[in-house]
């Protein structure tokens, strides 16, 4: 038999006071959206601080876990079969159906997790531990009991509206639903990390909004097409993002031109920084986001990080900076950013980039050379704000 019902456990929104409702329904809301795109019928409920799906028309389960998979918030989804209580001899039956059903391959070892939350239910949890183990093992001889690390937990709840019986579980993503926080500005680049430092914020329940910068006609088409394709695929978890597209050429070649050339990738991430702080004022957003993890490459030496943070006027997250890059590749394939992070593409940064970049960059002379820049560079700043393109990126599809 098809489960059509699903129990969604939800870890840190449980720990919330009393605004754990707020939360509650944030998480809902963005259910249905992701529900949305399966094509089927459902009903989200809430009943006694917990969360049920209900699928109303005939939906192919692996569709309804990749929609709530994608859903911040969510740690588990439990395909459950909700009963009726008509007793507990009744009850003992639908368990061993249950199971039956569930189980075709019975050479499993077992636990029953039995809760009477509904006090006034005449068998208490731990005799129906016992009796319920005991009648499968009756009922299915090939089953072994293991008390400790089980293959199969089998549950029983007994809850004030009705009886739920499950035993499988999907893991979710974890985190906090969307909504529940502010806003962010990610520095989104083509690469594999900025995508992931966006999706371990937003998993928070913040709201993402994006910044490329890129510098035609020293960068492509295709390579700005790329970022397109990451923010849609990030969207998938994070709800529709705002890509701003900054032209960054003239402000480059500028830094280029005047500035010492072992000092441009870190004048350059400096004047990202201050861009991407207006962007994020304009658009009401409380912090912005980088991909940076520490050594990964010249520009995110400790020095280095210095001179990009000391010109930020608000918080600049950097989810990645304690990461190896294993762990980083790992949760892109694990999201599908991977395979576009890695098509091969013109970074705006690598085309300026020096032969031998400063490693330990000293704030006071950067801040000197980007004097150099004075009588040019505001205007410059102001020219590529005005010219920002936005660009709404989601997916509708599944
Ligand atoms: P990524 O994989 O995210 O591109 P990276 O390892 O290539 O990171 P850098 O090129 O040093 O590292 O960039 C560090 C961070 O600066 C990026 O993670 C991103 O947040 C930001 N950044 C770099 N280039 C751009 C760009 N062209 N547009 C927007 N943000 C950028
Ligand atoms: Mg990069």
């Amino acid at each position: 038999m098809k489960t059509h019902s699903y129990l969604i456990k939800y870890g840190e929104i449980g720990l919330k006071g009393d605004n754990r409702f707020l939360f509650e329904d944030a998480l809902m809301k963005q259910m249905r959206i992701a529900l949305k795109k399966t094509g089927g019928k459902f009903s989200v409920t809430k009943t006694n601080g917990r969360i049920y799906v209900e699928a109303l028309s005939e939906t192919d389960e692996e569709d309804v876990y990749r929609a709530l998979r994608r859903v911040f918030g969510i740690s588990w989804i439990c395909p459950v079969r909700r009963v009726e209580d008509h007793g507990y001899e009744a009850l003992k039956e639908e368990v061993l159906r249950y199971f039956g059903e569930t189980h075709p391959d019975r050479h499993v070892t077992f636990k029953v997790e039995a809760k009477r939350i509904r006090k006034t239910f005449p068998v208490g949890s731990q005799e129906m531990n016992a009796d319920l183990g005991e009648a499968l093992l009756r009922a299915y001889p090939e089953l072994t009991v293991d008390v400790h690390d089980p293959e199969v937990l089998l549950h029983v709840e007994v809850r004030n509206d009705a009886i739920d019986i499950y035993s499988g579980m999907v893991k979710g993503p974890g985190g906090m639903p969307l909504g529940s926080a502010g806003k962010a500005m990610l520095l989104l680049s083509g690469g594999i990390d900025s995508p992931i430092a966006g999706y371990r914020v937003s998993r928070r329940g913040v709201y993402i909004d994006a910044v490329y910068f890129h510098a035609p006609p020293y960068t492509t088409d295709r390579a700005k097409e790329k970022v397109v394709d990451l923010a849609k695929l990030l969207s998938r978890y994070t709800g529709p993002i705002h890509l701003h597209v900054i032209n960054f050429t003239d402000i480059q070649l500028a830094i280029y031109e005047k500035c010492p050339h072992d000092e441009l990738t870190v004048i350059m991430r400096r004047y990202m920084m201050r861009i991407a702080e207006i962007l994020a004022r304009q658009n009401g957003c409380q912090a912005l986001i980088t991909g940076e993890s520490i050594g990964q490459v010249a520009s995110q030496t400790m020095h280095a990080l210095y001179c990009t943070d000391a010109v930020a006027g608000m918080p600049v997250f950097r989810p990645l900076i304690g990461d190896d890059k294993q762990e980083i590749v790992d949760l892109a394939k694990e999201i599908g950013t991977f395979e576009t992070s890695i098509l091969p593409y013109e970074d705006c940064c690598t085309i300026f980039v020096a032969k031998h970049p400063v490693t330990k960059p000293e704030i006071a002379d950067i801040e000197a050379s980007e004097t150099l820049l004075s009588g040019v560079i505001d205007a410059l700043v102001e020219q590529a704000v005005a010219g920002d393109e936005v660009i709404l990126c989601c997916d509708k599809k599944l």
